[in-house]
């Protein structure tokens, strides 16, 4: 008989410091895709939806789908929209009956209204419907926050390797190959899961340039041989989570009676712990950025700079005014920054009409610390419904919607103002827009690491803008934590 895989997609990487909640609108401005919609959405797609899929043609498996739900990182998750997916996670669950097995795709970094910790909350009620029996195989971020329950109620964990994540198929294909060796009775793994005193680390998980993540990576694939474990992990952890457990985690999954899985983790903790202060990013000012921008960019070889501090992939606002007040000042030419979260100024547009010129207050509307909003005279040069596919290495073929988007143009710096808060990592955030960003001299993203996978080829220079104070900044001690583990570096003395 066919064995039946319920598979499922629940992901959220919640910054505690944003006073945005993520809500049910927040599932459906990016992806809320039911049961059938999963596959016409995400087959053929750089996601682990479309691994989990695939595996389960390779396996002969019978796909029960539920639902795939991925929202921008920003606040804790509503209860009601937490209630509204983890329950139909469950009614499917009624409807079709216990599945041979689960695959669940989760972030790891998930905090609800409810819980400091979605993803045990979710497997808690999974587990309660299911019973211990049915194999459940989780793959997460490498930024995820893992707890020892969220070990104990799976059975197989695995993260990506790649930071930008460009594996998310792959770690999925991991995932359910050793989720089909439990089936065939194989394997009988268990989860064995380390964390040291340490808020963020291994470079916080870069894998672009050689580094702490990238050594470590090895070091566990050579423990995986030396012990025959079955998979090992290395979560660079979510710093910007104010929760108790936040932080780097070694995870090894291994056969339940293999000692050499506390030996590895042990090791590999230590070693994250080791080389916590490595960091390969340079991290400078907004006008220290802007002015190697301006030697170094030239037409068809444009300097890319990155706001690390507003990344709404991390849970900024997508609104501070620091670097594009920098780049006005400046008056950069054949310039564009992609995008400012201002639905507000997108509105304004809209009622001015393309070709209008007028004045905006871009921006700054949400974080006081990165800048009040700019008054500028400008030029309304295209109007968009925001929709397009990423065709970049990471998250290939998925749709995206910053919903109506124009293009505000002050002087020589092209401006996408969107509806939706999102991260650029793919150059269709600008060429859905009319630019195409090989062309531009200055490029201007709002990420703080995932564009290198689309615009490190293009770029002849990088520079990463962080000025302490925005919610994703990397100076954690202008951060108000309140709930985490002390004593924990960075913020403590060791
Ligand atoms: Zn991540």
């Amino acid at each position: 008989m066919t064995t039946r895989v319920l598979i499922a997609g629940f992901k959220h990487e919640t910054n505690t410091f944003c006073k945005l909640p993520t809500d049910l609108a927040s599932y459906r401005a990016r992806s809320l895709y039911y049961g059938e919609e999963m596959r016409s959405a995400l087959s053929g797609t750089n996601t682990e939806i479309a691994g989990f899929l695939d595996a389960c043609e390779r396996h002969d498996w019978e796909a029960v789908l539920a639902v795939a739900a991925d929202a921008t990182p920003a606040g804790k998750v509503t209860r009601a929209a937490f209630e509204e997916i983890s329950g139909h996670i469950l009614k499917v669950i009624d409807e079709a009956g216990v599945p041979g097995a689960i695959l669940l795709q989760l972030h790891g970094a998930m905090v609800t209204e409810d819980h400091e910790d979605g993803e045990s909350a979710l497997l808690s009620l999974i587990r309660e419907k299911v019973g211990r029996d049915v194999p459940i195989g989780v793959t997460h971020d490498l930024h995820a926050n893992v707890t020892d329950l969220t070990g104990e109620l799976a059975d197989i964990l695995v993260s990506y390797r790649t930071y930008p994540h460009v594996d998310q198929y792959d770690t999925a294909t991991r995932c359910a190959d050793l989720i089909a060796r439990v089936l065939a009775g194989e394997i009988d793994p268990k989860i064995t899961i380390a964390r040291g005193p340490q808020l963020d680390g291994v470079d916080h998980g870069r894998t672009t340039a050689p580094g702490p993540m990238l050594s470590i990576l090895a070091m566990a694939d050579r423990l995986a041989q030396e012990h025959g474990l079955l998979a090992v992990s290395i979560n660079a952890g979510f710093p910007w989570a104010d929760i108790s457990y936040a932080g780097p985690t070694a995870i090894v999954v291994a056969e339940r009676d293999n000692s050499g899985a506390a030996i590895a983790a042990q090791a590999l903790r230590e070693e994250v712990w080791r080389t916590r202060e490595e960091f390969t990013v340079d991290l400078i000012t907004a006008a220290k950025a802007v002015s190697q921008a301006r030697e170094t960019g030239k037409p068809g070889a444009p300097f890319v700079i990155a706001d690390f501090a507003d990344n709404p992939g991390g849970g900024g606002y997508g609104d501070s005014t620091g670097l594009l007040r920098a780049m006005i000042d400046a008056e950069l030419r054949n310039a564009a920054l992609s995008s400012l979260f201002d639905p507000e100024c997108v509105a304004a547009c809209q009622a001015a009409g393309q070709g209008a010129e007028l004045e905006l207050h871009l921006g700054g509307k949400h974080e006081p610390a990165l800048g009040a909003p700019i008054a500028a005279q400008g030029t309304v040069t295209g109007l968009f419904d925001g929709q397009f596919k990423l065709q970049g290495p990471m998250s290939t073929g998925v749709a995206v919607n910053i919903g109506p988007a124009a293009l505000f143009t002050i002087g020589g710096i092209d401006i996408v103002l969107a509806s939706r808060r999102a991260q650029n990592y793919d150059r269709q955030f600008f060429k859905a827009f009319g630019i195409e960003p090989a062309r531009k001299s200055v490029l201007a993203v709002k990420s703080s690491q995932h564009f290198r996978a689309d615009y490190a080829p293009i770029a002849s220079g990088i520079a990463v803008v962080d000025e302490g104070g925005g919610i994703t900044s990397h100076n954690f001690k202008s951060l108000d934590y309140k709930h985490l583990r002390r004593p924990i570096w960075p913020l403590d003395e060791f």
